[in-house]
Order: structure tokens, then sequence, then C-alpha cells
């Protein structure tokens, strides 16, 4: 069964007494990467709520709010072609901003958090501010048991697993794999932006990522993939950012580092594209 709420106050009472409730937040425009997340919470959880919001307080003032694709009756379609035996899915597509920011759009600083100010934090300013407050403040209206977000934005699922740290908020954060398409570029919303000609120069990012985890592999040497990272940029300077990191914190890896993750973005006209690839 299928609801849709713009209001606040109506999906919280209808989620009142409901029992555990899985929450995937998105900001619509599904494709079947949200789908995957948002059928794991189907698979665990008999009432699973789906955000579709496109937050302005995440948006720098050059960015692409204003154009960003809103699709609501498609995402409602796909929602309603998912099989969901004996499962209620409840949309919230808030009416108005008021809806979640009731005071006023201020937001909560995502400075004290380990990795705010780095790789997607120091490219978009305030960006990590304004989805920390987003995020929060739809956890205090839903109280998930399960919160589903994407390894595709590693750095997000990062910030809120420390967010729920802070706050010593109950829901448990799921991170969920990254899908892509046939070439093994990650699915975005924000691929509707580009031509067929440039979704194949996006794909650098992936094949660059996969080569560099070849690198690592071949010898197990961080200093051979630094070398690596080092020549890729000199020789393309459309990488944003292209870095091997700590996956823990995305701290600088060292040797002894255990779990390695390769971040990349990289620039395609106007469209930042933004992949990632676990070593260890
Ligand atoms: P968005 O609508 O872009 O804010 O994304 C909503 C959620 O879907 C976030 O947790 C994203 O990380 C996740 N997501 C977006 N694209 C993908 C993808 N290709 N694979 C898996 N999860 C994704």
């Amino acid at each position: 069964m299928l609801q849709i709420y713009n209001r606040a106050n109506e999906l919280r009472s209808s989620l009142k007494n409901l029992g555990a409730v899985g929450f995937v937040p998105t900001m619509g425009n599904l494709h079947a990467g949200h789908l995957s997340l948002i059928k794991e919470s189907l698979k665990h959880h008999k009432n699973t709520v789906v955000s579709i919001y496109v937050n302005p307080t995440q948006f720098g003032e050059n960015e692409d709010f204003k154009t960003y694709p809103r699709t609501l009756d498609k995402d409602v379609s796909s929602l309603e072609s998912l099989e969901h035996q004996n499962k209620k899915l409840f949309i919230f597509a808030p009416f108005d901003d008021k809806e979640i920011y009731p005071s006023g759009k201020s937001v909560i600083s995502a400075c004290d958090y380990t990795s705010s100010s780095l790789f997607e934090g120091k490219l978009r300013p305030g960006h990590f501010d304004g989805m920390i407050t987003v995020v929060k403040r739809l956890f205090e209206m839903i109280n998930p048991q399960h919160a589903y977000f994407g390894k595709k934005d590693y750095q997000q699922l990062l910030l809120v697993k420390e967010l729920v740290k802070k706050f010593e908020l109950s829901t448990k954060i799921i991170g969920m794999p990254t899908t892509r398409d046939a070439n093994g570029l990650p699915l975005s919303s924000r691929n509707s932006y580009l031509s067929a000609q440039e979704i194949h120069q996006a794909l650098i990012l992936p094949q660059t990522l996969q080569q560099l985890k070849k690198v690592y592999l071949k010898n197990k040497s961080l200093e051979d993939v630094q070398k690596s990272i080092q020549k890729i940029k000199e020789r393309d300077g459309k990488f944003n950012y292209l870095a091997v990191t700590d996956a823990c914190d995305l701290s600088r890896a060292h040797e002894s580092t255990k779990k390695l993750i390769l971040l990349g973005n990289y620039q395609v006209a106007e469209t930042r594209i933004i992949d990632n690839l676990e070593i260890l």
C-alpha cells in the first residue's frame, strides 16, 4: 500500500504506533540506485518512508537548485511498481519548505565533523551543513529504526553516521552499494544533464578508480597509487579531486591504514561526477 503525504504533522500522526520504520531520504528523480535502497528497506520493514525533497539549504548559490529535476509523478509511478505485498510505503513530499523548516532555514554547522571540510565539503561550501540539517530534521520527524544511504555519496554516509553518534540518535545507518549503468557509471539524477558524449567522458572517473585499484593490488603499495594519482592529475585537469584515503574518516592513508578508499570528482561541462571505490 502506498500513501503520499505533503504535511509533516499528518505523516507524523500516521507513523505513530506503527512500530519500526525504515527510511530512505531522497531528492527524487528516482532511478535504480534509489530503488535499491528502498527495496532493501521494504525487505526489512513493514513500514518504509521515502522522502522526496529538493533541500534548498544544501545547494550553494551558483548550484543547480532551480534546475534540479523534479519528477514527482514519475517517481510515484516507479514506487507503485515496486513489489511490496503487505508492506506500507509512505512517500513524504513536503508541500513547501515550511514543512521541514517551520522556524526558518537556519542550518546546523557540520564544521566539527571529521571530514566535513574535505573533498565535497571543500568544493561545495555549506553543502554538508544543509545536508546534516535536513537529515536531522527528517530523523526527528520519522524516528526511523534504519535509514538507508548510498555509498556513492560516501562522505555524506560518514557524516550521517557521525550525526547519529553525536546526537545519540537510535537510528541505525545502512550503507548500500553503488548502482551503476552497464558501462560502470554510477547512476545519478544529475546524469540527465549530460549528452551522450559527456556520459562517455564521465566514464573516465570510474575507469580511473578501477585502474588505481589495480595499481594498488599489484604491489600493495600506497606510494605507487599516490604516484599514479599525481600523474593522472597532471595529465587531466578535470579532476576536482582524486585521492586515496582512510575509509573510516577520509584522513590521509598510511601504509598501516586498514581500510582504503579511492575518492574522485570529475568535471564534465557544468556537471561534477562523483564516485569512489573501496580497495580493502
Ligand atoms: P539523492 O536523491 O541524490 O539525494 O540520493 C538519495 C540517496 O540515494 C542517497 O543516499 C544517495 O547516496 C543514494 N544514491 C544515489 N545514487 C545512487 C546510486 N547510483 N547507487 C546507490 N545509491 C545511490
